[in-house]
């Protein structure tokens, strides 16, 4: 390596330590943090965020930018990797002015509260004004680093080389294929159990995620598992923290959100750790991170071979409380298909559908083909043509996510695109490694394991999103994996 790009990856690494510190007190402050100590948190938080930025934005790193860029295409393939990334990095952190940076943060904060009240109030003009002005700085953000389309930018910024047109294309095919295929398998429904499913000992269900999460193949040694709101994983290969919930009258619940953070957990484990902090040691965007975390929760642990192995030890571990439940119905329940007004309670099949309403009203929002204050007529129109539901007021329809009160578009499609990609990866891998299902049915994992971890998580971020779903599948992402696996699953 050249001694440019040594000084670079010394000074990302550094900035790289301060931010996973950030990352740490955040993980601390939704675990642990006593409730009155909020504000020193605050202070603590900021200090740390000034000091990634100066680290970040450190004029040597654009000195050693300028040197690698001069050498040009003649550097090796990871210093390329190495200076392309950097560069979009920061140019993303020191093309901004102070001013705008300040804004932006104000407005964060704001929009947050007054979504906050319009949800409880049910009331979308209220929080109106505030995503008009997230969606203005949006676009001049886009402007400012010199980018011609704000929604591309958006998009990019989560999943690299992702553009809105690649995306409309991608979901109006998935759209065609999911919408009656959801609505014949709603259709089909059969009873579960999840009635029957109650007074299920805390304890007991902590001992059984751990034993499932570690035969998965995730390393506790340099990682954890804890409890929060909301579920997570954050952290980097030196130390995952993880976070689950639990609730005894629903133990599937805490065990399928443990799975899918382990999922995102093991990607993390599995990146090159004498790279970690350099985008030769990072995930390559949200899309195939949530790839990683659907393909375990999905697949994986929704399948009839998971449950052969696993289903005896659930039985032992909850005894008696499984007695009226049989294998099947036990199944079923793990499978269960509903829809619902809220994304977050959707299952695999009409959770799709809930991403392509979000990502059909920010493409019209960015290109000025609906106004603001239209959005809640369109979200019902939306909702009733792709669910078959409209919502009774904008608390369950427009006004349901955090996202958008945090100026944060381009944000949703991720979770599709890794549902799409899990599905391409998932018969891709099938087919190379003979015999996957009788491994899982005998609660090995390793092979799979394996495979994603010289496919996918070795390789960093030195391919886009698009680029890597084509070297690992032969072929660009397709819906029709994920319409088939659908299929297949629940029988449509
Ligand atoms: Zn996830």
């Amino acid at each position: 390596m050249s001694p440019a790009a040594e000084t670079l990856v010394a000074d990302l690494k550094r900035a790289n330590v301060l931010a996973s510190v950030s990352s740490l007190l955040s993980w601390d402050e939704q675990v642990h943090l006593p409730p009155a100590s909020a504000a020193r948190r605050g202070e603590q938080s900021a200090l740390l965020a000034e000091l990634h930025h100066a680290a970040a934005t450190a004029p040597r790193i654009g000195d050693s930018l300028a040197l690698l860029e001069a050498a040009g295409a003649s550097a090796p393939a990871d210093e390329q990797v190495l200076r392309r990334h950097a560069r979009k990095d920061y140019d993303r952190l020191t093309k901004l002015p102070a001013e705008f940076v300040r804004e932006k943060a104000r407005l964060d904060s704001e929009a947050y509260h007054a979504w906050a009240e319009a949800r409880a109030a049910k009331d979308f003009p209220k929080f109106a004004p505030f995503l008009q002005r997230q969606l203005d700085l949006a676009k001049r953000e886009a402007e400012l680093l010199g980018l011609p389309d704000g929604y591309d930018y958006a998009l990019d910024k989560h999943d690299p080389g992702m553009t809105a047109a690649r995306i409309e294309a991608l979901f109006t095919e998935l759209k065609r294929d999911l919408v009656p295929l959801a609505r014949r398998i709603a259709g089909n429904r059969q009873p579960t159990k999840r009635d029957a499913l109650r007074g299920f000992p805390v304890e007991a269900q902590r001992e059984f995620l751990r034993a499932v999460t570690t035969a998965l193949g995730f390393d506790y040694s340099r990682g954890r598992i804890d409890v929060s709101l909301h579920p997570f994983c954050s952290g980097d290969g030196h130390d995952i923290r993880m976070t689950t919930r639990f609730d005894a009258d629903n133990p599937l619940d805490s065990l399928f959100s443990a799975i899918h953070e382990t999922g995102h957990g093991l990607y993390e484990q599995g990146l090159p750790r004498e790279w970690i902090g350099t985008p030769l040691g990072e995930a390559v965007g949200m899309g195939i991170h949530e790839s990683q975390s659907r393909l375990w929760e999905n697949q994986v642990a929704r399948s009839t071979a998971f449950w052969q192995h696993w289903e005896p030890k659930f039985r032992a571990a909850f005894a008696p409380r499984l007695d009226g439940v049989s294998f099947d119905e036990l199944l079923r329940t793990v499978n269960e298909v509903a829809p619902t007004l809220i994304r977050v309670d959707a299952d695999e099949v009409t959770y799709n559908l809930h991403i392509v309403l979000r990502f059909e009203l920010e493409r019209r929002l960015f290109r000025g083909d609906l106004a603001v204050a239209d959005v809640p007529a369109a979200w019902n129109a939306l909702s009733q043509e792709l669910l078959g539901l409209t919502p009774a007021h904008d608390g369950e329809g427009c006004l349901q996510d955090i996202h958008w009160s945090g100026g944060a578009f381009g944000y949703f499609p991720s979770y599709c695109l890794g549902n799409m990609i899990a599905a391409q990866l998932w018969y891709t891998v099938l087919a190379a490694l003979p015999g996957l299902e009788a491994d899982f049915a005998a609660g090995r994992y390793g092979r799979l394991l394996g495979w994603l971890r010289t496919q996918i998580h070795e390789r960093g971020r030195r391919l886009e999103t698009e680029e890597l779903v084509r070297a690992v599948t032969g072929e660009g992402i397709s819906p029709r994996h994920l319409v088939r696996y659908l299929g297949e699953r629940y029988g449509g």
